[in-house]
């Protein structure tokens, strides 16, 4: 196996090697999945707790069930109503958690670096579920499996990531991943929402649809991070839909097999057109969801298993 990792805090630090055997795992519980005994003992009598420091629906949902499928005692932590907001520092944090002897942690935070920090203060593995607009590796990999399991291959294909990358961790994680997989990555959007720099990424920029689409096998939507900006970065979403919004106009300048992709939560009408969002034939919004729960079992089934052989190693009694 390889995967020799404690924890899964970025996508930067996955050898090329570690991102298909966590896909091809993956791939393996996607068919437990689909079978109506869907348990594994993968996690029995391990305990994950998920702490989420802001919102999410998928992402939070996905990492509970593919716990509760793998045998983990799980538990949620309603983070965003208690401790930050009466100040508890996440050193804290981390001391109140290791006093209930987690196995597998799995946190989202609003401050890029966070999950990192926290993940050197506690004795279990940390999964990040994303930190700031930083990295969200889950969202990369999961978003990986579908295009490698839809277009057959996961290299030599033509990206498009579309919209607000400025701010966005899933950009990021997604640009990271691809290039390491040696794809062609393209980032359109308005130059207020590409980081400068964005050229010295191995990446191309464009800031028009019909350039930035043409031929691609992949498009992937981004939403405009409202709560990571301050000011305005675009004259009003009216305008923003008109020129960035994927609609099948748009969309027609990519290949006619392209995919389309959203993370989620998707604006309708802002930087997608819901006719795109709902069409069975092109996109695989739907099919994301699914692979991220696989993925999140993949991903805790690798470190449970690192983390156990280092318990051994240590004589510790697992
Ligand atoms: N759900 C993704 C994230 O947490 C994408 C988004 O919120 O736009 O980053």
């Amino acid at each position: 196996m390889t995967f020799r990792h404690r924890h899964l805090l970025g996508i930067e630090q996955l050898h090329p090697e570690e991102i298909r055997t966590l896909l091809d795992l993956a791939d393996q519980y996607v068919d437990l999945n689909r079978r109506e005994m869907k348990h594994s003992e993968a996690l029995a009598g391990l305990t994950q707790i998920n702490m989420f420091f802001e919102a999410s629906t998928r992402t939070q949902a996905s990492f509970e069930l593919a716990g509760k499928r793998l045998g983990a005692d799980v538990m949620n932590m309603a983070m965003q109503a208690s401790s930050l907001k009466k100040g508890e520092t996440l050193i804290d944090t981390a001391l109140t958690l290791n006093a209930m002897h987690p196995d597998l942690l799995v946190v989202r935070h609003p401050h890029s670096g966070a999950v990192s920090l926290l993940s050197e203060k506690v004795n279990c593995a940390v999964l990040n579920a994303g930190d700031g607009r930083h990295e969200h590796p889950t969202q990369a990999l999961l978003d990986a499996l579908t295009i490698r399991r839809r277009k057959g291959r996961l290299h030599r294909l033509s990206i498009a990531i579309c919209g607000d990358v400025a701010h966005s961790r899933v950009a990021r994680s997604n640009i990271i991943l691809l290039g390491k997989m040696e794809n062609r990555v393209r980032l359109v959007g308005p130059p207020t929402l590409i980081p400068s720099g964005a050229a010295d990424w191995g990446v191309e920029v464009f800031d028009d649809m019909a350039e930035g689409l043409k031929d691609v096998d992949v498009v992937m939507m981004l939403r405009l991070q409202k709560e990571r900006m301050d000011g305005a970065f675009i004259p009003s979403e009216r305008e923003y839909f008109h020129r960035f919004g994927l609609d099948a106009e748009k969309l027609a300048h990519a290949k006619d097999d392209a995919i389309v992709m959203h993370p989620g939560p998707m604006n309708r009408g802002v930087e997608i057109d819901g006719t795109i969002a709902d069409d069975i034939n092109r996109s695989v919004i739907q099919e994301q969801v699914e692979m991220g729960v696989a993925v999140r079992m993949a991903a805790m089934d690798l470190l449970a298993r690192n983390l156990k052989a280092a318990r051994a190693e240590q004589g510790v009694m697992v």
